[in-house]
């Protein structure tokens, strides 16, 4: 066996000169919806684009690589992706997930348990009693995030995996917040992972996408069975521009990270600020498992600070008020009303996210200037 190759070297080179027609050392974006046939007995590689389509194969495989998954599905948003993962449910199928997940998961599993479709069981998996009882009551799916979203907890992948693989269930990781650089669920016993390519792995803010990548083969087919019947798949310009910003992953996610830390740090040495959730500090719970499970704290930090949260945010110049992350800018959100509205206020507040909590992306702008900006949220918020 050959060695895994580098992230840097699987993206810079993804596609290059592999056009054996007009050689061209970037991948030609394939926008046609059908392709021609030899005779009608013999069907071509290519010959439908919701079905299967050249530049989603390139950004499956460069996915694929980077997480050690033998494939998966290219699909039109991370929702989809999420969508697609209960497609290969059974009837009746019981969903354990995290009591703090992403409010879009939330909202798509009880949607589809109002509706009977499944039964979605929402726990806190860092506590042990609760997880066995979960897994007790034998899921067909247990739904994994971590670090979770805002609040960056983390649970251990490796454990939970292997106890949820015990109990009969199919294991599925989130893993768009710390990317398949910072930590590969498939290698600590998941049998799928998701992403909202949206977010950093295009990284420039412009366009939709998810991706649903399985370990095992058998499963990369009824990803492409079911992403197929349901049309679930993204457009050949979309994959072409998400391969795009995938090329400089690397580069972005060293930078965000490395600012990410100095913000955290900043913030956690400011008298008005009361909490600092980020990975990377002494102070967060998990330092040890982040550190043995994430190859890097990653770029989002949630924190609380006294004084007036709505003139912390209007004092603001650089950093933007928006609701998404991992893009080129920093933007600062509210969760409680921003990202996890679909989560009503009981579930928020059990899963400890508080009206006054915010949410930071750090971006690649220069770290110095970023940190000039809070200071000046702070002052307007007295
Ligand atoms: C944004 C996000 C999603 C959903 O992705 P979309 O592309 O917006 O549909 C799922 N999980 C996490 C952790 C996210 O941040």
């Amino acid at each position: 066996m050959t060695g895994k190759r580098s992230p840097s070297t699987i993206l810079a080179s993804a596609g290059v000169a592999a056009d054996p027609h007009r050689r061209a050392i970037v991948p030609p974006v394939q926008v046609s919806d059908t392709f021609q046939w030899d005779d009608p007995e013999t069907r071509p590689e290519y010959d439908y684009s919701r079905t299967v389509n050249p530049n989603r194969d390139l950004l499956a495989a460069a996915l694929a690589e980077l997480e050690g998954a033998a494939g998966g599905a290219v699909v039109n948003s991370g929702q989809a992706a999420a969508l697609l993962a209960t497609l290969l449910l059974p009837a009746d199928a019981l969903v354990v997930a995290p009591h703090d997940c992403y409010g879009g998961t939330y909202r798509l599993l009880t949607g589809l348990a109002a509706q009977g479709k499944l039964e979605a069981l929402f726990v806190d998996q860092k506590d042990d009693r609760a997880f066995a009882a979960a897994m007790a009551r034998r899921p067909a799916m247990v739904w994994l995030e971590t670090p979770s979203n805002p609040l960056l907890r983390l649970v251990d992948i490796a454990q939970r995996a292997a106890e949820a693989k015990a109990a009969g269930a199919l294991v599925i990781a989130d893993n768009t917040l710390p990317t398949p650089l910072r930590q590969q669920p498939l290698a600590l016993g998941c049998d799928l992972v998701l992403h909202s390519t949206t977010k950093t792995l295009n990284g420039h803010a412009d366009l939709f996408g998810g991706a649903l990548l399985a370990r095992d083969a058998a499963l990369v087919e009824q990803l492409h069975w079911w992403a197929n019947a349901g049309g679930l798949n993204g457009s050949a310009q979309d994959a072409s521009q998400i391969l795009r910003g995938l090329r400089t992953l690397p580069l972005r996610v060293d930078r965000q990270e490395a600012s990410a830390q100095a913000i955290a740090t900043w913030l956690a040495a400011q008298p008005g600020v009361r909490e600092v959730h980020y990975p990377g500090l002494d102070s967060h719970p998990d330092r040890a498992l982040a550190e043995r499970q994430q190859a890097g704290p990653g770029f989002m930090i949630a924190f609380r600070a006294s004084g007036d949260t709505a003139a912390f945010l209007k004092g603001l110049g650089l950093v933007t008020l928006a609701s998404s992350l991992g893009g080129f800018a920093t933007l600062i959100c509210v969760p409680a009303t921003m990202t996890h509205r679909g989560m009503p206020p009981e579930a928020q507040a059990e899963a400890g996210i508080h009206p006054d909590l915010l949410r930071l992306s750090v971006g690649l702008e220069e770290v110095g200037d970023l940190i000039a900006d809070l200071e000046r949220g702070f002052r307007a918020a007295g």
